[in-house]
């Protein structure tokens, strides 16, 4: 059956692999041996690779070791998670923070406990699978709405929220459109509805906001029935997801979370990587500055160049092509000037919506985001798309 079924997916030019990098993650990148440029990457502050958080990481190796060695509620809390999550509380200005092994876990554990079997969940049409995943775990229904699309959610909320506890999930910036949630308006209807909001903030932790908490600092909003989870391996630089909170909402998800239970606790220094992050992204203003100054650039160039760019407002410039086969034919012309831009395909997006996901972070130059305008245009323009 699977052999039939990847078939299927080349014939569709639906089949994905993995590509080897073999270097650490930064703009320029050793791929099969050959430099390239990177513009896939969600390092948008440029800390993967950065020194103030590897030698933090080495200090805590250093104390703690390698394996935290059990379960958080086993022997698994360290120091350096309780400093983080202290640290994580402090920046987002909540009482407490819990932190997992990935934003995936962070979903996958939060969601089941915000809403019962019998509730009822509405969800943006292009969140995250690991939102959705987290839903149907929940065993709660399950009813979309079109993306962004608030009068359709007010239409769901009028006809199905009378008869049990409610749950709207979305996405503070959208993943593969870069499009932000109108988080005020969603959280008036929560009120509204006496429904509980999750805003998954992946992309726009450490990006938007003007200290960089997220799009809830980008648009204000606060509320009893937000909550907001992100994850620590995109801006941060690191790996791991959190939540922020209440102490008794903290204190009831370390209870109820599965996946914090029954999982090892994140490698000691990964913790103390993602504290040092935090640190640099407050004293450090100025990368985002420049991550915002290198994503205008960009945005503007490819727009003028005439491309169709979905209604991005942040670091994530995807280029809408529809058709796989063009995305992929796009995508290899790049790389074979050495520039790595993926193409993104069904079902990561809906049919007839691939494209190309062009990201930009602080540390791209000036002259490295030439260089790639340069290609895409060239590439544009032989394939006909502009
Ligand atoms: C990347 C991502 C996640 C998962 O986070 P990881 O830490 O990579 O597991 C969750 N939600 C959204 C919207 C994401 O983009």
């Amino acid at each position: 059956m699977w052999q039939t079924n990847l078939q299927q997916l080349a014939r569709d030019h639906l089949l994905r692999e993995l590509s080897i990098m073999d270097s650490a993650c930064s703009p320029v990148m050793s791929l099969n041996g050959q430099q390239t440029l990177l513009f896939a990457s969600n390092d948008y502050l440029g800390l993967a690779n950065h020194a103030y958080l590897k030698q933090a990481a080495v200090r805590a190796m250093t104390q703690f070791g390698i394996g935290a060695g059990a379960s958080r509620l086993i022997s698994g809390t360290l120091t350096p998670h309780h400093d983080l999550e202290n640290t994580l509380a402090e920046f987002f200005e909540t009482e407490a923070a819990l932190t997992f092994n990935s934003g995936y876990a962070a979903n996958i554990g939060i969601i089941p406990n915000l809403i019962a079997p019998e509730g009822l969940i509405f969800v943006d049409r292009l969140c995250h699978a690991s939102l959705i995943d987290g839903c149907r775990l929940s065993r709660a229904s399950l009813r979309v709405f079109r993306h962004n699309d608030i009068d359709h959610l007010q239409s769901l909320l009028a006809k199905h929220s009378r008869k049990g506890p409610v749950l709207i999930v979305t996405e503070g910036v959208f993943s593969m459109d870069g499009d932000l949630a109108p988080l005020p308006e969603l959280v008036r209807l929560a009120e509204k509805y006496d429904a509980i909001l999750l805003v998954d903030d992946a992309h726009g932790t450490g990006v938007m906001g003007t200290t960089g908490r997220g799009t809830t600092e980008h648009w204000g909003v606060y509320s009893d029935k937000l909550f907001h989870m992100g994850t620590l391996s995109k801006a941060i630089g690191t790996s791991g997801g959190f939540i922020s909170g209440t102490k008794e909402c903290i204190a009831y998800l370390i209870n109820t979370a599965r996946s914090f239970i029954y999982s090892t606790a994140p490698p000691p220094a990964m913790s103390a990587a993602a504290q040092a992050a935090i640190h640099l992204i407050q004293e450090q203003p100025e990368r985002r500055t420049r991550l915002w100054q290198n994503r205008e650039r960009m945005q503007q160039s490819l727009t003028g160049m005439g491309y169709q760019l979905t209604k991005t407002e942040s670091p994530i410039l995807p280029i809408i092509v529809k058709d796989p086969r063009l995305a992929i034919t796009m995508s290899q012309h790049l790389r074979e000037k050495g520039i790595y831009i993926p193409a993104i395909r069904p079902p990561t997006v809906p049919k007839n919506t691939s494209r190309l996901r062009v990201t930009v972070t602080a540390e791209h130059s000036m002259t490295q985001i030439d260089t790639a305008l340069e290609a895409i245009e060239q590439i544009g323009q032989a394939l006909k798309i502009i």
